[in-house]
Formats: structure tokens, sequence, C-alpha cells
């Protein structure tokens, strides 16, 4: 090591992966040349090692005889090489974090065609595989088939339902886990070799270095996606009470009578609905006036009757003053309306949000700013007030789904190796909460249309108007959109329906590419499908339903 340098060039003229090819092999061929590595084509760059004292002009020549220009940018001893690099190792890009952002970002990395670290200090995969979108979706589904084979409403068909199993279900959940842990995480891991994972925890250093066991390492970039972890309010006594939180009430081995739910947006309902379909008598407590707080006031309040049709005690506009645990049993005191109501039940679970994961990183250290919730503060490019260091995921404290994560991993570290600039597009970001009817929505609501100073015109079709609803006799929910009169454009889509989720693409892609209420009526839907029901809305602003004949004609 001692006898050899690196060099680094400035290569200008790659436009393709052959124009990389065709430098790696003029350097290759020139005298002295030990190793040559050119991080794709886009990185406009070659390393290269050399015996000591090789002569850096002659490899400018070479490149030149090639077609391109070359310009040497460094020169450095290997063995002068700084302490701080781990190891010997010196990555192009260093990923804090092992979920959907982090993975993402590392992908693009080494797509691009650099040496990546990933760090994760907990599992392989984060929160969506392990204790988030997978095991949640996969509880819900298997108490949908449990509780649709207990529902009477389909005649002449006749239905029954053994017994639950719950211990049988909880383990199915764990298997589909490992499952996707492995084929989505693992496994796509080993097929990068570009990619070194490290499975510590990482904290930052001055100088854009981080810390890793006590080891510096000092990464050319580095992207921060530490995600998300649960968060509790600071009601009196609910911490020494040893509540739940999702990532408990997604693994418990044994079914509760009873449960409280503190919080009722989509991960409090998405769980109060589990355990109520599974025998649990569940009451939902939100301290908002109205539960799913963020949603169109149509869809809460019919959201709100589903879940009452089907057991669950839900109440909104609830302001908890203390919890208490007394022989086994949780109790929770508050106020509704002013009066003060008591609940009671065998579990607690809190719900009621999530922060960032950026205390004990030293951040400051590295000069990367932090909002009032612990957030990564960001540019449009996801770059935080580092120009080194970018953020991508839940660490951002906004957009927390797995595919806005991955979206913005992926864009994040093009953005840190290649200085592309993209903008991070939050537009028409389509939101799903998997309970049963799903809630599923696009755009603004019609409060918030008003406010930002639309002419606003709404429609809202009940479920009853969609033959595919009616066909399968559950014609629960609603369809609301909302559009600016001015201009006709749609600004919002709101559904409250069995499987919306599969319906909110199509109004999702309709506000991103700026459709208007006509186009969508002009627009062929297939029959006998709930997403006809979006045409049927788009109707409903200038026709009376009920004189319409079949297929919205
Ligand atoms: C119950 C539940 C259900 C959900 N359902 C859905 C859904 O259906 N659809 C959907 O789109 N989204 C869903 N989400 C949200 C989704 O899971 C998250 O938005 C997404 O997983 C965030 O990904 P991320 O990469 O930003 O963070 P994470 O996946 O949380 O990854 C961050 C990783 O960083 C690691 N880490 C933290 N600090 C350090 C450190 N200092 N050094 C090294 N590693 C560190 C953590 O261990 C973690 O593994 C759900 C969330 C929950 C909780």
């Amino acid at each position: 090591m001692a006898e050899q340098e690196r060099l680094e060039f400035e290569i200008q003229g790659m436009t393709c992966d052959s124009c990389a090819k065709h430098v790696e092999q003029a350097l290759r061929e020139s005298e002295g040349v030990e190793q040559v590595r050119i991080p794709g084509w886009e990185s406009g760059r070659a390393d290269v090692v050399v015996r000591r004292g090789a002569d850096h002009q002659a490899l400018a020549q070479a490149v030149e005889a090639a077609g391109y220009k070359a310009r040497l940018r460094s020169r450095r001893s290997l063995e002068e090489q700084p302490g701080d690099r781990g190891a010997g190792q010196d990555f192009d890009l260093m990923v804090i974090g092992g979920g959907s952002a982090g993975f993402a970002a590392a992908i693009k990395g080494a797509e691009l065609g650099h040496r990546v670290a990933i760090v994760e200090a907990g599992t392989i995969g984060g929160t969506c595989v392990n204790v988030g979108c997978v095991p949640s979706k996969a509880l819900i589904r298997a108490m949908e088939h449990y509780h649709a084979a207990g529902d009477h409403r389909f005649r002449g068909v006749e239905t029954s339902r053994g017994a639950l199993n719950w211990g049988q279900v909880v383990a199915h959940k764990d298997e589909l886990v490992a499952e996707l842990r492995r084929s989505k995480y693992q496994d796509v891991l080993a097929a990068y070799p570009e990619i070194t994972y490290i499975q510590s925890r990482a904290r930052l250093k001055g100088g854009n270095g981080v810390e890793i066991d006590g080891q510096p390492y000092k990464p050319g970039k580095i992207i921060i996606a530490t995600g998300a972890r649960p968060w509790a309010p600071p009601i009196p006594g609910l911490a020494g009470s040893g509540y739940l939180d999702s990532t408990a009430a997604l693994d418990l081995k044994e079914l509760p009578r009873s449960m409280i739910v503190l919080g009722a947006n989509a991960v409090g309902l998405e769980l109060a609905q589990i355990y109520a379909r599974a025998g649990t008598f569940v009451t939902v407590l939100e301290l908002m006036p109205r539960i799913a707080p963020f949603e169109d006031e149509a869809i809460s309040q019919a959201l709100q009757e589903a879940l009452q049709a089907e057991g669950l005690q839900v109440v909104p506009g609830f302001q908890t003053a203390q919890v208490e645990k007394r022989e086994g049993r949780y109790r929770v005191v508050g106020a509704e309306d002013g009066a003060e109501r008591v609940f009671e039940a065998e579990q607690l679970l809190v719900a009621t949000g999530r922060r960032p994961n950026t205390a004990d990183m030293r951040l400051e250290q590295g000069g990367v700013e932090l909002g009032p919730r612990g957030e990564i503060l960001v540019d449009e490019t996801l770059r935080s007030t580092n120009p080194q260091i970018y953020a991508a995921g839940d660490v951002m404290g906004k957009d927390m789904f797995v595919y806005t994560a991955a979206y913005g991993g992926a864009l994040a570290a093009e953005n840190a190796l290649t200085g592309a600039g993209k903008v991070y597009d939050a537009r028409a970001i389509p939101r799903v909460t998997f309970t049963d009817p799903q809630v599923a929505s696009a755009g603004l609501t019609e409060a918030q249309a008003r406010e930002a100073g639309y002419e606003v015109a709404a429609s809202t079709l009940p479920m009853s108007y969609v033959p595919r609803a009616l066909a399968a006799r559950d014609t629960r929910g609603l369809i609301k959109l909302v559009a600016d009169t001015a201009t006709d454009l749609l600004l919002g889509a709101h559904i409250l329906a069995p499987e919306a989720g599969e319906m909110i693409q199509v109004a999702s892609l309709a506000l991103r590419f700026g459709l208007t209420l006509s186009q969508l009526r002009e627009t062929l839907f297939p029959y006998l499908t709930n997403v006809e029901g979006l045409k049927l809305a788009a109707l409903a602003f200038e026709k009376d339903l009920s004189k319409l004949s079949c297929c919205a004609g």
C-alpha cells in the first residue's frame, strides 16, 4: 500500500455507460496504473490507484486519445489515508438507517456506481416491514376474513365461523414479516456488492464525519434516514403505566377482553378495528372534535358511524387528564364537553403520532438543524442545513408513508451524489387508512380548498349509488370530490369504501396531471367496479343521478 497513490480525475465528455468503459480501458492500459474505478458516467469522475510516481499527465493524455478530457483533481499517497476512514474503507455515500428510505438511497447510490455504506442500529428493513405496514395489514386482512365469515348480509349464502385462533393469526403475521424482510431487504442487499451493511448505531462527528462503534468515518456524502418512533403526550400517570405502543400492539400474544385506544388517526383506527373484530371491546378516545381528523369532515363522520355499527365505542373531543393502572386495569380519566368521563380497560394502546429519530445523533456537530418536533429541516432537494448531508423518509417529520420514504431516499441519493438538484414533489400524494371501509384520499379537503381561496364546488356520492357496492351488498361509505368552479379542475378526492385504496390512484393521477371534471366525466370506467363511483361523483356535480341509466350513461 505504501508504494501506491490514489489519483482522482475529473472526466469531461462521458454521456453513457460505453463512454465510461472507454475511459476505464484507456486508463487501465496506461503505465503504472493498478486499479481504475469510474462510479458511473454521470459522476464525471475516475478514481485511479497507481504505483508511486506514475505520470498523471500521461494518464490524462491517454484519456484524451480516447476522445475525452481529463483533469487531475487530487493526488495522495495511500499510506497517508486519514485515520478517519473506518478500517481503511472510504465511502462515497453513507446512509444512516436501514429502512425504506435508507435502502432506496443506498440502491440508487450503488446504481450510480458509488461505494455505499448503510448503517442500521436495529432490525434490517426498519418500520414498514417489521413493525408497520406489513404486520398491520396482515392482521387487518385476517380479521376482515374472520369478520366477513360472521356477516349475514349475503342472502342465501350460509356463512359460519369457528372460534378464532389468535395465536395462529399472530404466527402467520410473523411468517409474512420474516419472509418479506428476507426477500425485500436481506436478499436485495446481497444483490448489491457495492453496498456495505454495517449493523450498528451511527452518530455525526464534526467535519462531515460519522462515528460508528468509536470508529471515525469520512464519507463523501451522508443521508440521514433514521425514521420515527411512537410518541406519547405528557399525560399525568401515562409514562408510568406501562401502556402499549403500536409495535407492542401488533405483537400481543393474547387477546385482551377490553382495550382503550388513545388517538384516532390511521394507526390507532386500524389497530382498534383489528382488536374489535377479534372480539375485544374497544373504546377509541380522540382529542380532536372528530376521528380521522385530517380527512374531509364527511369522511370522519361516516367512518365513525361505520365503526360504531360494528360495536366500537368512539369518543371524539375527549380531553384525557390522567391515566392510572390499578389491579391490572387501566383507568383513563378525562372530559368530554366539559363533563368528566372515566373509561376502564384491560389494555391501553397509545397511538398519538410519531416523532423523528434525531436525538443522540449529535446532529448539532454536523451543522444539521432541526424543527420543533425534532424533524430534520431540508430544502426542496432534501438537502439539510449542511450541504454534505441530506435526509429522507419519516425523519423529515412529514409525508410519513413508506412509498414517500423510498421516493425521497432515491431522490436524496441522486441529488447528493450527482448534484442533479431534483425537487421533492409532494403533489397529490395518495393516502390510505386501512380500516374497513377504507379511507383513501388525495389533494385538498373542502375546508382546505376554501381556505386556499378557490371557488369551491363539492359533490358527495353515497356508495349506495355505485352498482358494484349494490352487487356486493356493501354500500357503506361515500365518495366526495372537491373542484374549482373557475377552472373545472379537480382539487381533491375523498373516499370511504371497501378497498378505497384501489380507487384513489385514479384520482391521484387526475390531480397530478391536472384533469378537469369534464375530462373525468368523458373517461370510460369499467362497469361494476367501485372506481366507477369516481365518474358518478363527477357526474353528480351537474346531474340528478337517480335519472341515470346503466353505466353512468
Ligand atoms: C403501525 C404502522 C402502520 C403503517 N402502515 C403503513 C402503510 O400501510 N402504508 C404506508 O405507506 N406506510 C405505513 N406506515 C408508515 C411507514 O412504515 C413509514 O413511513 C416508513 O416505514 C418510514 O420509512 P423510513 O425509512 O423513513 O424509516 P424506518 O423504516 O423507520 O427506518 C429507519 C431506520 O433507522 C434506524 N436508525 C435510527 N437511528 C439510527 C442510528 N443513529 N444509526 C443507525 N440506524 C438508526 C432504525 O433502527 C430504523 O430501522 C405505518 C407505520 C406504522 C407504525
